[in-house]
């Protein structure tokens, strides 16, 4: 079942690239599994899926620890500075770098483990008080700043984009990420790559894609809803 509906999300993503002159292998996927158990991601796993959204460190850990072949896992909710400890070595990418102090923590802990924490800039594009996340003006200076961090690699921006009813709405906050990953492109600043944008959900993966996003964070469409009670 899972597996039907990841490989039928993944079809319009392949669709919808094609359709805005983009190559489908430019987008990856992430099945959003945080509070699904781990037999739904076994499930994707045998269909060959690699990429997996947690929000929670202690579930990520949890789930990395059981899980019966090697996938990547992204961070993809707010860390917590006195987290970092624990998913640095186990997240293939932090989507959620949103302050220097996490930064900084990052790289005490990277250093430490000697290995290279491969991260995303969060940008709270629509300034939703509720969101995490920098403002787009903060974000140059920000990404600046951290160039010099050694054991922290910038790969790019992620956004969550307000909950809406029609998709269409968030369009104009995917189209300033894009264009602040472009600003800073043309910087030319070393250690920072802006290969990735992370944006769009089950709601508005489709006019994310046409906005330039090369993953999108897809969880309800391949899981079904979540239940938050249990
Ligand atoms: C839960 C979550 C998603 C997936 O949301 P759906 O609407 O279920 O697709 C994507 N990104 C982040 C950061 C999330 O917390």
């Amino acid at each position: 079942m899972v597996a039907d509906n990841y490989r039928s999300i993944r079809k319009q993503v392949d669709e919808t690239a094609l359709k805005c002159g983009r190559q489908p292998e430019e987008i990856t996927l992430i099945a959003v599994s945080k509070t699904k158990p781990l037999e739904d991601i076994e499930e994707l796993i045998q269909i060959g899926v690699k990429d997996f959204g947690e929000n929670k460190v202690q579930e990520l850990c949890d789930k990395y620890e059981r899980v019966s072949a090697p996938v990547r896992f992204h961070q993809i909710g707010h860390l917590q500075t006195n987290k970092v400890k624990y998913v640095v070595d186990k997240a293939s990418l932090i989507h959620s770098v949103d302050s220097l102090k996490l930064a900084k923590e990052l790289q005490k802990e990277a250093a430490k483990r000697q290995i290279i924490s491969e991260i995303l800039i969060e940008v709270n594009v629509a300034e939703e008080a509720t969101k995490f996340g920098l403002h787009t003006e903060e974000v140059l200076p920000f990404v600046q700043e951290i160039a010099k961090f050694a054991n922290i690699h910038v790969n790019g921006l992620m956004t969550i984009a307000p909950f809406v009813e029609n998709p269409e709405e968030n369009r104009k906050y995917f189209r300033t990420l894009k264009q602040l990953s472009l600003d800073i492109i043309s910087k030319n600043i070393d250690n920072i790559n802006m290969n990735v944008l992370s944006m769009g959900m089950t709601n508005d993966y489709k006019v994310a894609i046409e906005e330039g996003a090369t993953m999108v964070r897809v969880g309800t469409a391949i899981f079904g809803a979540r239940n938050y009670t249990i």
